[in-house]
């Protein structure tokens, strides 16, 4: 008897061998296994008479191969095979089918499915490059009955297509599939509460199981190819259903921590007035409400404010520090890159420090010396706002008072060092929640905190400037509180966006001239990707000393780029934002944050090989004064058709939701940061574009569950359902911090 978390090798038929096959694709369990669902569904039991088919359907047909060959022609090889069923005859081609010419025997039956089409020659209908499967064979020997029952799954029923992995075919799926369920426990536990499944109408996992890889006759094959079936909603929403579950115990034990109560009095108040160089938005008045309301609340603040680039986050990150500095606590912002964490500085001093708040530093890039006097700064607790970049993490730097911690563009720091932002392991609560959570703490205190002894756990505010669609921040922060600035400052006329080939530099440049010609100031990108550091980096160089050598020989033109000697790209920067250089050649370095709101033009050279979000990013560099911006994307040779579809997104829109809603679709949640950076549990069978809603109701029926008992449901339904959702964050998701 198999059980779901039973190795797959132990599956009769497959073995050691293709047990290390199907882990390739991260399949080693029988859960796993039953978990790899078929991408379409074949309707074998009506298959499509030959006479009845129609051009332009995609039509699955049965037949027996009549004759078949390979056909030379100039430009390629085609093998062609007449389908015929009874008197009907149908035509396949496959272009460049060479590989096929010993594949099919006179009499065989064979499925066939594929877009359906007029020759344009004959005028008759036929299938190019259609996907296939040999059922059966008239001269194949051997035992009847085992032949049989094998045709059976693949004929007079709807079937299954699954993707192939290596040599393991679509039919090697089905039987192993088939026999895995058929030797599965058949007590399987259900961990969703009863009124959860009732209220969705959820069915079985056994029958889901059953259902999904062997639908019933009569289900909608529609149904089937959108995953709409009970089946396929049992499963997805099931998977979602244990990850909103994970996040929303991590949201309550984050809540029952001991925090720190900030007061926010007329004093505080009237402190932030002080410092504000301009009147703040509607979106920044409501959204620091938000925020100083959480850190009035005695457990620790877990927010996020999502905003556009430009939205203005930088002012409300510093008006969060000053309610936390008026109280006597230290504050840490940090910033994904030094030149970020730079430039936050320079504000926070021009902003801040007249009003006399003490602000530090803190880079890896810092002399020894001077890192060392710095620490003793925080630890002594004089500094009141220390910024830097991750390595305030990494190196674990002493606070005397660490009250709140700001993350800066959010998105681009990992999941794990989130986890570690976030982790403030108080015993206490974490033990009541039945978890040891071994972390390193961001900070410690060294004198003052709670009287029990351990430490109040800072507020934590994340911003980002990629503004996830919903659903997608849901997930994502699920565990988090979310603020939304959805205004830009007043005085912003939009950015104009043009795409422009290659060889009409000539033009851009003398745009460029008229711009800086008066007083503005341009950037000039270029792609450097890691994987061609090297020569890219040469091509952006060469470029630069094009550019500043001739065709901008009587313009201050700089070079910024990420392998710069820190202390350079401070001062390039530094001249950039001054206005002592006229054009910025960069490449991506400047992507986050930089604020230089005279800067009006931003040419992108290779625009077609950034990626979305990124030439979004870029060009929220531009367009942050009352002046005119523009944005030039530049291509140069051919670009893909996902190419086109996003460099038309950006000359259409400049709202950052909309690129992110379109990003996700062009590129599926699972690329959407870059699996590296995501942190984004990699779904089995959900999918969050197509289960936006199950993924909302996800969430509801998860936030009632870790409500605990209640006349609805049962203590013991409650800790079923925890107790799944743990193995199922270890096994599943690898991690092993949640509950
Ligand atoms: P982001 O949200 O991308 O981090 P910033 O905080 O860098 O945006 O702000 C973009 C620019 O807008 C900065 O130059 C900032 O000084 C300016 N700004 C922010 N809020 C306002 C406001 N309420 N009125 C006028 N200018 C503002
Ligand atoms: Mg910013």
């Amino acid at each position: 008897m198999l059980e779901l978390s039973t190795p797959v090798k132990y599956v009769k038929g497959i073995g050691p061998r293709i047990a290390d096959i199907l882990g390739t694709k991260g399949i080693s369990t029988v859960d796993d296994l039953l978990h790899y669902l078929p991408f379409r569904y074949e309707d074998r039991l009506n298959p499509r008479g030959i006479s009845e088919l129609r051009a332009g359907e995609m039509a699955t047909v049965i037949g027996e191969v009549r004759s078949s060959g390979l056909v030379l022609t100039r430009r390629m090889p085609i093998f062609k095979l007449t389908l015929e069923q009874g008197r009907a005859h149908l035509r396949c081609l496959w272009f460049h089918g060479a590989y096929l010419k010993d594949k099919f025997k006179l009499g065989q039956l064979v499925a066939l499915y594929g877009k359906v089409e007029k020759n344009p020659s004959t005028r008759e209908l036929q299938i190019s490059n259609p996907q296939f499967e040999i059922l059966a064979d008239r001269t194949d020997s051997g035992n009847g009955a085992e032949n049989r029952a094998a045709e059976s799954l693949e004929i007079g029923r709807i079937v299954p297509i699954y993707e192939s992995i290596g040599r393991l075919t679509p039919r090697w799926f089905r039987r192993a599939i088939r026999t895995a369920i058929e030797n599965l426990n058949p007590d399987l536990l259900e961990p969703i509460p009863a009124i959860v499944r009732k209220r969705l109408g959820l069915v079985s996992p056994r029958e889901a199981f059953w259902k999904v890889h062997w639908p019933d006759a009569g289900e909608s094959l529609q149904d089937l190819q959108s995953a709409r079936t009970p089946a396929h909603i049992r499963m997805i929403f099931d998977e979602l259903f244990f990850v909103e579950l994970g996040l929303e115990l991590k949201r309550r034990q984050q809540k029952a921590q001991t925090g720190i109560a900030f007061r926010l009095d007329e004093r505080v108040r009237a402190a932030i007035k002080k410092i504000l160089p301009f009147h703040p938005t509607a979106a920044q008045k409501r959204v620091l409400k938000e925020i100083a309301s959480d850190m009035e609340k005695p457990y620790p603040m877990r927010r996020l404010l999502q905003g556009d680039v430009g939205s203005g986050k930088t002012i409300v990150g510093f008006e969060a520090a000053i309610i936390a500095i008026e109280n006597g606590c230290q504050v840490a912002l940090m910033a994904p890159t030094e030149i970020l964490a730079q430039q936050h500085y320079f504000s926070a001093r021009r902003i801040l420090e007249s009003a006399g708040y003490r602000i530090v530093l803190l880079t890896g890039s810092l002399e020894t010396d001077r890192k060392r006097e710095v620490r003793r700064h925080i630890a002594q607790g004089n500094a009141q706002l220390v910024i830097g970049t991750h390595a305030l993490l990494e190196e674990k730097v002493e606070f005397a008072n660490l009250g709140l911690v700001i993350v800066d563009e959010q998105h681009r720091f990992g999941v794990l060092q989130r986890l570690k932002l976030m982790k403030k392991p108080s015993e206490g609560s974490e033990a009541a929640l039945g978890g040891t959570a071994p972390g390193a703490r961001p900070a410690q205190r060294s004198s003052s905190g709670s009287p029990q002894g351990a430490p109040p756990a800072p507020d934590v505010l994340g911003m980002t400037a990629t503004p996830l669609p919903r659903t997608l921040a849901l997930t994502l922060y699920g565990d988090l509180d979310l603020s939304v600035l959805d205004e830009l400052p007043p005085g912003r006329t939009p950015i104009v966006t043009r795409r422009v080939a290659d060889e009409r530099s000539p033009e851009v440049w003398d745009f460029v001239r008229k711009q800086v010609a008066a007083g503005h100031q341009a950037y000039v990108v270029y792609p450097v990707i890691e994987e061609n550091e090297e020569t890219e980096l040469k091509a952006a160089i060469k470029m630069y000393r094009e550019l500043s050598g001739r065709v901008f020989a009587d313009l201050k033109v700089g070079l910024l780029h990420g392998r710069l000697d820190p202390e350079l790209k401070d001062q390039v920067m530094r001249m950039f934002q001054k206005g002592e250089l006229q054009i910025l050649v960069a490449t991506t370095v400047i992507e986050v944050g930089v604020d230089v709101p005279n800067a009006t033009v931003m040419v992108i050279e290779h625009a077609e090989r950034f990626g979305l979000a990124q030439l979004h990013q870029l060009r929220g560099r531009i367009g942050r004064g009352a002046a005119k911006s523009y944005c030039v994307l530049m291509t140069g040779g051919k670009v893909s058709e996902e190419g086109e579809k996003r460099l038309n997104a950006m000359v259409k829109t400049n709202d950052g939701f909309q690129i992110a809603e379109l990003d996700l679709e062009l590129r599926g949640p699972g690329e959407f940061f870059g699996t590296r950076q995501a942190g984004m549990p990699s779904f089995r069978v959900a999918n969050l574009i197509r289960d936006r809603e199950l993924l909302e109701a996800a969430k509801r029926e998860a936030a009632a569950v870790v409500a605990g008992p209640s006349t609805e449901i049962s203590d013991v339904e409650v800790s079923r359902a925890l107790v799944h959702m743990r193995t199922r964050w270890q096994n599943t998701y690898g991690l092993v911090e949640v509950g």
